[in-house]
């Protein structure tokens, strides 16, 4: 690890290490002791013996992982912090999905904020993004260049509404990731008044009726799989990405195929996956709002990981904060 502030956390081939707490944050290897910032698969892995997060994101893991989610399970409420061998742990939203939350260490009078994935704009599918002084902060760089700045996810929204009004005869086949794009998709369409059934791949159903017992309004929605093709022209039928390519799609008519993700922004994206309808709605923080947090949290010094981290390490070097890459290995920006 490069040299930073910080000398009680460190970098194992498990993940990131907080040496006197003697615990993991997202760690990729199985361990004694984990932090978990949220329920996605690149952050929460199966098989660790304690995990301390909170309930949502437990409760997601326990749905995909089944018993193996952990051996067993402390959850950390914001207003209560947690003590583990002298390093004082807080909890507070990432605004990122349903369940996201940062963590912020304090060690000997050294605040470490880790904020895991988060975004800044409105999502009632998940706790606004909370931030909190600290002296080193650590920031994710998915999309942290200048080029991305997200549009209003309602022009977004709106762009789909009037496909599926254009064309009547077409399956609107949408590329959704499983867990918080799907839900956050629904939630937005139905706010902007699209009431008709909306069709899930088996893939989306699971973690998208835990939503809707959590109290979402996800209005009328059904398993694909008991409609005929034939009977979904003039629908819309979310998928995860990886389906939108594949043999399962290829059962459809007249399909317009969208997919709702940052990475929307690229042309070449758009081309390589064959998309005709790109919807630019992220999960994460944009460059703008990235370094509206790091105003925000007032850190000295700024750890940069997954993601673009020589653009944003640069810029914040040349702005008055002191800041490195932290290289952490093992996340995935496909999952957006
Ligand atoms: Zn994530």
């Amino acid at each position: 690890m490069q040299k930073t502030n910080i000398n009680w956390i460190s970098k194992k081939k498990e993940g990131l290490y907080c040496n006197p707490g003697k615990f993991y944050i997202d760690p990729i290897l199985p361990v004694e002791k984990a932090l978990i910032t949220h329920a996605h698969t690149d952050h929460a892995r199966p098989n660790n013996k304690l995990v301390l997060s909170s309930k949502e994101t437990l409760n997601l893991m326990k749905l995909r992982y089944g018993d193996n989610y952990c051996s067993s399970c402390q959850i950390s409420n914001f207003s209560e912090s947690i003590n583990i061998n002298n390093v004082n742990i807080r909890t507070l939203p990432a605004g990122h999905i349903l369940g996201s939350i940062q963590f912020l260490l304090e060690y000997k009078g050294y605040k470490l904020l880790i904020s895991g994935d988060y975004k800044r704009t409105d999502d009632i599918t998940c706790q606004a993004y909370e931030p909190s002084k600290c002296d080193t902060f650590i920031t994710e760089a998915t999309f942290g260049l200048p080029i991305f700045n997200h549009p209003d996810d309602k022009i977004e929204i709106k762009k789909l509404i009037k496909s599926l009004e254009l064309n009547v005869n077409s399956t609107h086949l949408i590329g959704v990731y499983a867990l918080g794009k799907c839900q956050r998709l629904i939630s937005l369409l139905r706010a902007h008044g699209y009431d008709k059934t909306i069709f899930l791949h088996g893939a989306l159903i699971k973690i998208t009726e835990y939503y809707s017992n959590l109290g979402l309004k996800i209005g009328d929605v059904m398993n694909v799989s008991k409609k005929q093709t034939d009977e979904l022209s003039n629908s819309l039928v979310l998928c995860p990405p990886s389906s939108l390519n594949d043999k399962w799609s290829q059962k459809f008519k007249n399909v317009i195929k969208g997919y709702v993700s940052g990475w929307m922004r690229i042309r070449q994206r758009i081309k390589q996956k064959n998309i005709e309808l790109p919807l630019i709605i992220s999960d994460h923080a944009d460059w703008n709002e990235i370094l509206s947090t790091v105003n925000q949290v007032e850190p000295k010094e700024v750890l940069v990981t997954h993601g673009r981290e020589e653009a944003l390490v640069d810029y914040l070097n040349n702005n008055k904060y002191k800041s490195s890459a932290l290289n952490l290995i093992g996340f995935e920006d496909e999952n957006e």
